[in-house]
C-alpha cells in the first residue's frame, strides 16, 4: 500500500502532467468503485451515470492531498475524491510518449493499456489517465462542490498533516497523554497525525529511541520531542527522495523512489543496528511486522 510520501509524489507528478487539461470522456468498468466507500459496497447504476456525466467537459484546476486521499479540483468547483487503498494506481499516457504511473506497482505484463485491471478511464485533451486496481478496494467519488465533501465529514477521523503548522510539540504531547495504546498502534491509527504507515512508524520510533510497544501516555517530554522531530524529518526526507520504492513501485514521472535506501530498521530484522551493532528484532504490533533495536529503543 502506498504511504503518504508516495501519494504526495503521485500528486506532484499528476499535477505536472494533467493540470489544466479538459476531460473529454469518462468510462467506468467497475461501477462499485464510483458508488461509495467502505468494505461493503454495491454498484449503483445511477451513481455511475452521474459520475460519467459530471466530469465531461470539466477542466482540471489542481490536485490536492489530504492524508492518502487525492482531491481533484475542477474549475467549475466539482470535486473528484480518490483513495488508492491496497492496489490502486494511476497511469497517464500521452500520445506517442512513454507511460507514466504512480501508486501500486505496475506489472510489466500489464503495461498494455487499458488492461484487465483498468477500472476507470479519463480521456483528456492531451492524453489518457487510467485508474487500475487489481483488488478493487480503492474508490473514486464525485462531489458537486467542496462543501458537499466537507459536510460528509469524510476526514473527521484524521489527525493533522505532519507539516501543518498546528502540528506542534505541545499538540503531540497533549494528544499522546490521552492514549493508552502502544505508540506504534496509536501513530498508525492516523488520529493524531497522518502519514505514518508501517514503514515510517518503525523508522520514526527508531530515530526517537522509542520501543514501538511503549504505551503512548508513558513517553517522557524529551522522548516526545525526539519523536516530533523524527516524524517531520523522516517524512520530509522520504517525500524529497520520492518515497520508498518497494518492489516495482514507481512514481508518476516513471522514476523510482529512493527512500528505501535510507531505511534503518524497516525490513532489516536480524541485521545489525546501524547505531550499536546489535541484531535488530522483529515482533508483531497492530498485526504488522515491526522491527526495532532492543538496546537503542527503550
Ligand atoms: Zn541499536
Amino acid at each position: 500500500m502506498p504511504e503518504l510520501p508516495e501519494v504526495e509524489n503521485l500528486r506532484r507528478g499528476l499535477n505536472s502532467r494533467i493540470k489544466g487539461q479538459i476531460v473529454k470522456k469518462v468510462s467506468v468498468f467497475a461501477p462499485k468503485l464510483v458508488s461509495g466507500k467502505g468494505n461493503v459496497r454495491h454498484a449503483s447504476g445511477a451513481k455511475t451515470r452521474l459520475f460519467i456525466r459530471a466530469f465531461k467537459g470539466e477542466k482540471i484546476q489542481d490536485i490536492e492531498r489530504r492524508a492518502k486521499n487525492l482531491i481533484f479540483h475542477f474549475q467549475s468547483g466539482k470535486i473528484l475524491l480518490v483513495h488508492l487503498k491496497m492496489s490502486g494506481q494511476f497511469v497517464y499516457q500521452e500520445r506517442h510518449k512513454n507511460v507514466v504511473e504512480g501508486g501500486h506497482p505496475i506489472q510489466l505484463s500489464e503495461i498494455k493499456l487499458p488492461n484487465k485491471h483498468t477500472r476507470v478511464i479519463f480521456e483528456l485533451n492531451k492524453g489518457v489517465l487510467y485508474y487500475n486496481d487489481t483488488r478493487m478496494f480503492g474508490y473514486l467519488l464525485y462531489y458537486p462542490t467542496i462543501g458537499t465533501l466537507i459536510r460528509e465529514n469524510h476526514f473527521h477521523k484524521l489527525g493533522l498533516e505532519p507539516f501543518d503548522p498546528h502540528f506542534t510539540l505541545k499538540y503531540l504531547a497533549e494528544e499522546l497523554k490521552k492514549k493508552t495504546g502502544k505508540i506504534k498502534t496509536v501513530l498508525m491509527g492516523q488520529g493524531i497525525v497522518t502519514g505514518l504507515g508501517n514503514i515510517y512508524c518503525d523508522e520514526v520510533c527508531f530515530a526517537a529511541n522509542i520501543r514501538p510497544t511503549r504505551r503512548a501516555n508513558s513517553l517522557k517530554p524529551n522522548e516526545i520531542k525526539k519523536l516530533h522531530l523524527a516524524i517531520q524529518h523522516i517524512l520530509k526526507r522520504a517525500i524529497e527522495m520520492g518515497g520508498s520504492s518497494i518492489a516495482t513501485y514507481r512514481l508518476a514521472d516513471g522514476s523510482r523512489g529512493n527512500y528505501a535506501r535510507e531505511h534503518r530498521v524497516y525490513g532489516k530484522d536480524g541485521k545489525p543496528c546501524v547505531i550499536c551493532g546489535e541484531d535488530l528484532k522483529k515482533i508483531i504490533v497492530n498485526n504488522r511486522s515491526t522491527v526495532y533495536c532492543a538496546s537503542c529503543q527503550v
